[in-house]
């Protein structure tokens, strides 16, 4: 069965266009993922269509009203069913992970609130929304881009969806590594060569050149992903080079 998702935005032309194109396009032509935009200004209670009011208490800027929220995922509930998860966009919300993707991506039903202006009533994130998730910590005007991103990786986990199932499980996150770095023709440009073990042929030893640069670069990068099992092995790792590298006579090697 095809994972659900609807978005609910005043600006559905903006998150349409996007999902037409790449690995995104394709799962939803292919019916993998069905993702439909919903129109928050169709569930306005006035025939202005009005989604934004003043905040009680002052201050600038606008706040997006509650009911006109609460009927969207009405009527989403009515023609779909109950879903998962309503997730709020929100710069304050939890900063989203892989982790999330992947939960997500096994939800069956996902709801998008998009939020503009100076954010959603209280009562929406309060008693509508299941989580509240932040693409990171910047603030965009609007939901829609964050709705995207959400979208975008967690579609690209749905079984399926990337052609190769290897290159999903072996990207970064997915692996808790950093991914290794790639090369591709020509194998020398402007002087700069490839490295030679990936040229060799030796699938072992390409493997293994991999696994190493992964965490070469997690350690120097992302040493917070790495598990205390992960770094008590590199410690050990780096023990061992250290103690061969003594009975040598030769220092570390600087690149371990
Ligand atoms: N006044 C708010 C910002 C509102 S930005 C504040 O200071 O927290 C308007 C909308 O854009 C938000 O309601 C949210 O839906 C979306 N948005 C902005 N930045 C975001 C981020 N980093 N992650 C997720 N959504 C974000």
């Amino acid at each position: 069965m095809a994972l659900k998702i609807d978005i609910v935005t005043i600006f559905p032309g903006m998150v349409q266009a996007p999902l037409a194109e790449g690995v995104v396009g394709r799962a939803i032509a292919r019916g993998l993922v069905d993702v439909r935009v919903r129109d928050l200004r169709e569930h306005a209670l006035d025939r202005h269509r009005v989604v934004d009011d003043v905040p009680f208490g002052g201050g600038p800027g606008m706040v997006m009203k509650p009911e006109p929220l609460f009927r969207a995922v009405e009527a989403i509930r009515a023609e779909r069913g109950e879903p998962a998860a309503i997730v709020l966009t929100s710069p304050d919300g939890r900063r989203f992970t892989h982790a999330d993707a992947s939960r997500l991506s096994a939800a069956g039903h996902v709801v998008i609130l998009c939020g503009r202006y100076e954010g959603v009533d209280e009562r929406v994130r309060a008693h509508l929304a299941t989580e509240e998730i932040s693409i990171g910590d910047y603030v965009v005007s609007g939901g829609e881009l964050p709705a995207l991103v959400i979208v975008d990786a967690v579609a690209r986990l749905v079984p399926g969806v990337v052609g190769d199932e290897n290159s999903v499980a072996r990207d970064t996150f997915a692996t808790g590594l950093l991914d290794f770095p790639q090369f591709t023709r020509p194998a020398e440009f402007q002087g700069l060569t490839v490295p030679a073990v990936l040229l060799s042929g030796h699938h072992a030893e390409i493997e293994s050149w991999r696994r190493r640069e992964a965490l070469k670069r997690t350690l120097e990068r992302r040493p917070d992903l790495l598990t205390a099992a992960d770094r008590a092995l590199l410690d050990e790792l780096l023990e061992q080079e250290r103690v061969k590298a003594a009975s040598r006579g030769a220092g570390v090697p600087d690149d371990t």
